[in-house]
């Protein structure tokens, strides 16, 4: 059994440009916490992406980035991060298609891993504004593989455009 001695910090990124995406993302941050073998940390406030490109009625995306303290194992983590996506994913399939949430593993402790099915830190998340930016507003001091998470927020391509979101 694991005691909560044994807990790992983890960061987990929200998205959602399908649907109801504040109140998926809102949602799924509860169910996500709603797990015997997972604490809520933080929750970051909500960015606002406008999509660069590509249809000019697509829905921006919201994002957000949560901490939680974890006895789950990385694969154990995936597996409910899944079934998170699945239920948001299964109540709007039929309106709104399959992506109204995308739910991903960033950081998970100090721990790097490399599998077919998980890759930790998250392969692209060193370059990605809607990861790093909610990320540095939760936590400023955050590090990411040696950096400053709000070093590489400003660095990355997709900042512009990006902004806090606090309702319509
Ligand atoms: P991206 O990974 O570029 O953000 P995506 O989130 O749209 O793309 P998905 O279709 O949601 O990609 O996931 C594809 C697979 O990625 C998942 O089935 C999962 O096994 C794998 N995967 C690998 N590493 C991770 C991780 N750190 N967090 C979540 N999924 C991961
Ligand atoms: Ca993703
Ligand atoms: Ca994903």
């Amino acid at each position: 059994m694991n005691s909560s001695n044994d807990a790992v910090r983890a960061v987990l990124a929200l998205g959602s440009n399908l649907g109801e995406s504040r109140d998926t993302l809102s949602a799924a941050v509860a169910d996500l916490a709603d797990h015997p073998g997972v604490s809520l940390a933080a929750v970051s406030p909500v960015a606002r992406t406008h999509p660069v490109g590509g249809p000019p009625d697509q829905p921006d995306y919201l994002n957000l980035v949560i901490a939680v303290d974890t006895t789950l194992a990385p694969h154990e983590l995936l597996a409910h991060c899944q079934q998170v996506e699945q239920r948001h994913h299964r109540e709007r399939i039929v309106r709104w298609g399959p992506r109204t949430l995308d739910v991903d593993i960033i950081t998970y402790g100090d721990l790097r891993l490399q599998g077919p099915d998980l890759t930790i830190p998250h392969p692209r998340a060193s370059s990605r504004a809607f990861v790093l930016q909610p990320w540095a507003w939760m936590d400023p001091e955050a590090m990411l593989e040696g950096e400053p998470v709000a070093e590489l927020a400003a660095r990355a391509e997709d900042l512009p455009g990006l902004e806090i979101y606090e309702g319509d």
